[in-house]
């Protein structure tokens, strides 16, 4: 007895049409597909977190770039060609007039024309529980 080869063709989670081509891990058929069922199963807040890391991982991989290229300042306008948003920040903070911010563990400075001193930052563990629990005596 023989028996054909059946090569499973994925299917659109949204629409359940066949996905033709792409590869074959795809999920949808269409970005519209894709927009749909994120739009749908999502919650807003949820929506907005994603969106936000999408950001954040974009800005991180080209400040990253520039680091590893040993660039430690560059052209603002250069970065957002390249997809960098400069609005979307993991923090800031205004340091003697300047905008110091932070993407993940790496802090730069930006004006509204430039990225500068680049740099990878070190965490610092804070044990703020112990902190609070037990302050010492210069903190009193
Ligand atoms: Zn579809």
């Amino acid at each position: 007895m023989q028996y054909k080869s059946y090569k499973l063709t994925p299917v659109c989670l949204e629409c359940g049409d066949r996905i033709k081509y792409g590869r074959s891990d795809k999920k949808f058929c269409s970005s519209t597909c894709r927009n749909k069922f994120y739009y749908m199963h999502f919650s807003r807040s949820q929506r907005f977190r994603r969106k936000v890391m999408s950001v954040l991982s974009k800005n991180y991989q080209i400040l990253e770039t520039y680091l590893l290229a040993g660039v430690d300042s560059v052209e603002l306008v250069e970065a957002v060609n390249l997809g960098f948003v400069p609005s979307t920040v993991t923090s800031h903070q205004r340091i003697r007039g300047k905008d110091e911010c932070c993407c993940f563990d790496i802090k730069y400075i930006m004006t509204e024309t430039r990225i500068s001193s680049l740099t990878k930052i070190q965490f610092v563990s804070l044990n703020l529980r112990s902190k609070t629990l037990k302050p010492s005596d210069d903190e009193q």
